[in-house]
């Protein structure tokens, strides 16, 4: 019976219709049902959790076959951020250094800057040229105390990848290591001519989250290492649980990001996101296309379906007021991120309104 009191207010998720500023998405219908049933279990504790722990070494196999590496290590982290911090840590415990700094270019997510502040590192960011780092701003920026050099494969603002072999080789002449922040990109650069992942370059420690391009639901970022000795370093003793060492940031885990990374990547690695890629880069070109006929300066991320474009501050504002969800670049350029719920449908009402609210806001 009631209580007396109002109802309290029904709070629904936000719909994805409008969508266009985010790296999340819907997840596919079989990582939300794995999530679910896999709610309780605690893959931080793998002796206790079995099952769980199964689904995770499998999850992160596929990540290794997705990103070029045949005996991955690594595991199914919170999100992208984790897995950054990560490769920091590692980095600045394994390379000996007075003062250890990490060199990414300017483009490389905010993320860094938390990890290099909770690693007690200095953050070097280096100048980019088109959205992609500089090999020779890089490799200036290096010395004998760098640890860590960060490559960006498939930058947040721009979608731009950047030259991961020249970066590796500027890291190693600084006996450094190289890390590569996929986090968005990754499960798409596998069906583009990119060199970005371990087959490419001698990369350590990889950032790839299922929970962006992957389907996945959140939480359910990816970290890779080449090898068992970056765990090592990470993992410490865990006494009065089953499990002995722990090498992940977060101690009580989700069963579902786990689980749910595991049955996204199930259904569809590889050709679910093939097909998928395919589709948004189509979408990506129309609408770009599309603005740019409308005189917008556009420009397209690298095999990867972000599309950023010079809109005026009242359109990007009236189409804010219309309720798309946009969100712009540090250079001010609206950017346009096509993920899996971004249909050819939304994009032609997008620009429907881009016609109608221009005649308003000139
Ligand atoms: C989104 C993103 C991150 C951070 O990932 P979270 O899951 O939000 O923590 C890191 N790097 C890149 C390139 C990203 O796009």
């Amino acid at each position: 019976m009631s209580s007396g009191r109002p109802a309290p207010p029904s709070a629904r998720p936000q719909s994805f219709d409008r969508v266009l500023s985010s790296m999340c998405t819907e997840p596919h219908p079989a990582a939300r049902r794995a999530a679910e049933r896999f709610l309780a279990d605690n893959p931080g504790d793998p002796a206790t959790y079995r099952a769980v722990a199964d689904l995770e070494a499998r999850a992160v196999g596929t990540l290794g076959t997705v990103a070029g590496l045949a005996d991955p290590h690594g595991y199914v982290a919170s999100g992208g951020t984790e897995a950054n911090v990560q490769a920091v840590r590692a980095a600045r415990d394994l390379v000996a250094a007075a003062e250890p700094n990490v060199v990414a270019p300017a483009s490389a997510h905010f993320s860094l800057a938390k990890a290099a502040s909770l690693c007690g590192v200095e953050l070097r960011t280096t100048p980019t040229v088109a959205g992609r780092a500089d090999p020779d701003a890089v490799r200036a920026a290096t010395d004998d105390d760098t640890v860590l050099v960060v490559a960006v494969a498939g930058s947040t603002a721009r979608g731009r990848v950047d030259p991961v072999p020249e970066l590796g080789a500027a890291a190693r002449a600084a006996g450094a290591r190289l890390h590569v922040d996929a986090a968005w990109g990754g499960f798409y650069l596998p069906f583009t001519d990119h060199d970005w992942g371990f087959g490419a370059a001698p990369v350590d420690t990889m950032t790839i989250d299922p929970h962006k391009l992957g389907r996945a639901p959140v939480p359910a970022g990816g970290f890779l290492a080449r090898d068992a000795a970056t765990m090592d370093a990470l993992a410490v003793e865990t006494p009065y649980l089953e499990s002995r060492s722990q090498a992940t940031l977060t101690g009580t885990r989700s069963g579902a990001g786990v689980a749910g990374a595991a049955a996204a990547m199930d259904a569809l690695w590889p050709e679910g996101y093939r097909a998928a890629r395919e589709r948004s880069m189509a979408d990506a070109r129309w609408v770009a296309a599309a603005l740019a006929d409308r005189g917008h300066g556009v420009g397209l991320g690298d095999g990867l379906p972000l599309v950023t474009a010079d809109l005026p501050d009242r359109l990007f504002a009236a189409l804010r007021d219309e309720g798309w969800r946009l969100a712009r670049t540090d250079a001010g350029e609206t950017r346009l991120v096509c993920m899996p719920h971004v249909t050819r449908e939304t994009l032609e009402r997008f620009v429907a309104d881009c016609d109608r609210l221009a005649d308003r806001t000139v």
